[in-house]
């Protein structure tokens, strides 16, 4: 049996790994247009390569993807985190869990995860094409013809699309995977960038950048209300960090701009209720009058945080503690409270994963075999399957991978 693997991407390299396993009489060809494996695989979480979740139980895991959570549960049960963990450790990647669940080579290198697989492909002479460009694919009978750029045509009895989205162009997923899986019969639902910081109008968050928080909680407000908590960081041209990754994530099929901007609202201080900030604020100003109030805030947020919170309500940075009136205090409580931003765009270029993808309900979940294409499989980040930031993208990847691998080759 001849089965090509299209994408030498974390997907197409663990699809290559599952078919070699499961039928090593199988001759396994892994197609990939650069001259190396894994580009994207090597820069993930910058340069660290969060490779998984340490989070073990699936419903938990299962939760952290807006879009195919459900099509995603049977190659999650089937090569879970436990098990990429074990498969990676086994593979001479050691790996280390970080107190927020991510997993990571302990090495903290992205270039070891890649290597593992070189190293199995080598032992089991995987036939791995580098520059091999594919531009179309026909099915004749019971075969599959795919022709390249610059090769000669070759023929397959499985073929497994594992091409990626199309963040990140450089890397090498351009988004052909789409019109492919298009020329076999599939349809590609609405593409979105997800994944990303978010440019606000507000210009003074430039003057915080890198200031981080651990826990804010954020309010959007779109088509629909969104909700996410957790850390952020405020950067040159708006707000980033996990919650933000996640938030955008969420948004991601909502269209703002300059001319349709979209509000959020921000809690910088989730874990004090406006009565608590009002009481400690005004406790401490009651025993320095003579102190400037910008003092007495900065014993709440930092000095920078405070500053920007007095010029954006108008007051001036030296009153004292003495010279505030009521409602200037509940003003600043307020801002803090929920501090609202306009955001005029997602970083653009700059998103991790595209969101929207090969229509789910064509492709069968316990295989990943396509339901219009008997023979044809789909892996990865080329499925409408999205997830936030924290490994569980490539959790997706290794999964529909291995699933994808295993049941193309299957006799
Ligand atoms: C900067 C960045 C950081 C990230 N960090 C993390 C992280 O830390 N943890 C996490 O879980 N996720 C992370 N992600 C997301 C994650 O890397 C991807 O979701 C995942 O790599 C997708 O894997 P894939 O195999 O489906 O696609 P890809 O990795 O994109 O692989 C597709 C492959 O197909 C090849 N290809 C494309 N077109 C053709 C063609 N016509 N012919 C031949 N070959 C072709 C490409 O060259 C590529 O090698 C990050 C993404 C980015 C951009």
């Amino acid at each position: 049996m001849r089965i090509a693997i299209i994408g030498g991407g974390a997907a197409g390299m663990m699809s290559a790994v599952a078919a070699n396993e499961n039928n090593p009489q199988a001759e396994v060809f892994l197609i990939e247009r650069n001259d190396s494996l894994g580009k994207k695989v090597i820069i993930s979480g910058g340069g660290r390569c969060n490779v998984t979740t340490g989070i073990e139980e699936i419903k938990l895991v299962l939760e952290k993807y807006p879009r195919g959570a459900k099509f995603l549960n049977s190659a999650i049960h089937n090569f879970p985190p436990r098990a990429v963990q074990d498969w990676f450790e086994e593979h001479g990647v050691p790996l280390k869990c970080e107190e927020d669940l991510r997993v990571f080579p302990a090495s903290n290198k992205g270039t070891d995860v890649v290597r593992a697989f070189e190293t199995f492909f080598a032992k089991h002479q995987t036939k791995v094409l580098f520059k091999h460009i594919v531009k179309s694919i026909e099915k004749e009978n019971n075969s599959f013809i795919i022709n390249f750029k610059d090769q000669k045509s070759l023929s397959f009895d499985k073929v497994i699309l594992a091409l990626g989205g199309q963040a990140y162009r450089q890397t090498g997923s351009a988004g052909d995977g789409y019109s492919l899986a298009e020329i076999l019969g599939h349809q590609i639902t609405e593409l979105a960038p997800s994944l990303s910081s978010l440019t606000t109008k507000e210009t003074w968050p430039h003057k915080l950048s890198g200031l981080s928080f651990l826990e804010t909680n954020f309010k959007a407000f779109g088509q629909k209300k969104y909700q996410f908590s957790g850390p952020f960081v405020f950067t040159h041209w708006g707000i980033s960090g996990p919650a933000i990754f996640a938030l955008s994530s969420l948004l991601a099929f909502e269209n703002f701009d300059q001319k349709r901007p979209l509000k959020i609202q921000l809690d910088l201080l989730p874990e004090k209720t406006f009565e608590q900030i009002l009481a400690e604020l005004k406790n401490f100003m009651d025993q320095n009058l003579k102190k400037s109030f910008k003092y007495a805030l900065s014993k709440l947020v930092p000095l920078s945080l405070a500053t920007i919170a007095l010029e954006q309500n108008k007051i001036a940075l030296e009153k004292n503690n003495g010279e505030l009136s009521k409602q200037e205090l509940r003003k600043v409580a307020t801002w803090l409270k929920s501090l609202s931003l306009t955001i005029i765009d997602r970083r653009p270029g700059h998103e991790f994963v595209t969101a929207g993808g090969v229509e789910l309900k064509e492709v069968n979940s316990s295989t990943m075999e396509s339901k219009i294409c008997p023979g044809l499989y789909f892996a990865g980040e080329i499925l409408n399957i999205d997830g936030y930031t924290g490994g569980f993208n490539l959790q997706a990847s290794w999964a529909t991978g291995y699933l994808a691998g295993v049941s193309a080759s299957k006799t």
